[in-house]
């Protein structure tokens, strides 16, 4: 079961290889699923997509039967189109996320990752209905089919998005919900107080509530934090408060089969963890002390 699983990490894009080293790192690790960032996560500074070597990147994926619906960009996480404070600074968050979605389509890639965003000063509500306001101009104007997987949130701060209601509601206040699709993040889920062992039931929920054929992506990260923290902070497979037998059943539960897990969990004594992260996953078998042997 475990030897089907489509699975993959996020890797980094950097010079002088760009996308084709962000593929050659995800074979490294002997993944058949990827996610990156177009640029760096915190700012929105772009290089032009003729510079990241991208055909290269497109053909080696090609080579190696990875298939580009597994493959996913986040969008930068600064960027807020559900609230700015400023009328002039959303509409920098919309700009910057049309040029996100063209960049996306640039890699032929199909689904944007984007964080809802934050409500600040104001009513979540009203916060969930300026995205959906946001979407419908940016959908109106970027001229792809790229999708855009709604990310579930910790809840830290006044970020928005952090129940399955909450996605719905601005699915439903959209004009375009063919193109929004949801991206569950089991670290985000358990520190917004889901009980992310009891995956049928979420499942059950998620699917009443939004409909499994909306979920696009997981990301499947252990929690540094007990459940409903608020905090989002990514641990190691079998080092958080979720646990390896938790994530190794949601990673190869029978309905999420055709959705592709990408692990964003952090680093270790400077090493990316991932090859052992994904064999395990694969294996459906935790190797004891792995993070300390890498
Ligand atoms: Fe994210
Ligand atoms: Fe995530
Ligand atoms: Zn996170």
């Amino acid at each position: 079961m475990g030897k089907d699983l489509l699975i993959g990490s996020h890797v980094a894009m950097n010079g002088p290889e760009y996308y084709l080293g962000s593929v050659k790192e995800a074979i490294s690790y002997q993944a058949n699923a990827l996610m990156f960032y177009t640029g760096a996560p915190q700012n929105s500074f772009r290089k032009p997509l003729a510079e990241l070597r991208i055909p290269e990147g497109r053909a080696l994926l090609k080579e190696s039967n990875i298939d580009e619906n597994n493959i996913f960009v986040h969008a930068p996480y600064i960027i807020n189109a559900a609230n700015a404070g400023k009328p002039e600074l959303l509409k920098l968050s919309i700009n910057t996320i049309v040029g996100e979605l063209q960049r996306t389509a640039g890699f032929g890639v199909k689904t944007l990752i984007l964080h809802p965003g934050n409500h600040l000063d104001a009513e979540e509500d009203f916060a969930l209905q300026t995205l959906a306001k946001s979407l419908d101009t940016i959908f109106e104007t970027d001229g792809t089919q790229v999708k855009i997987a709604l990310e579930t949130m910790a809840g830290k701060g006044s970020e928005i998005g952090k129940t399955f209601e909450s996605i719905r509601r601005i699915i439903d206040l959209c004009k375009y919900p063919e193109r929004l699709g949801v991206c569950l993040d089991t670290c985000h889920l358990h520190d917004g107080g889901y009980d992310v062992d009891n995956i049928d039931a979420l499942l059950q929920d998620f699917d009443h509530i939004i409909g499994l054929d909306r979920l696009l992506v997981i990301h499947l990260n252990d929690s540094k934090n007990p459940r409903g923290a608020h905090k989002d902070r990514h641990d190691n497979l079998g080092y958080g408060h979720i646990g390896f037998a938790t994530l190794c059943k949601i990673a190869n539960h029978p309905l999420l089969k055709k959705i592709p897990k990408i692990l964003e969990t952090p680093y270790f004594n400077e090493k990316a963890p991932y090859a052992i992260e994904i064999q395990m996953l694969r294996d459906e078998k935790f190797i004891d002390g792995w993070r300390e042997k890498l």
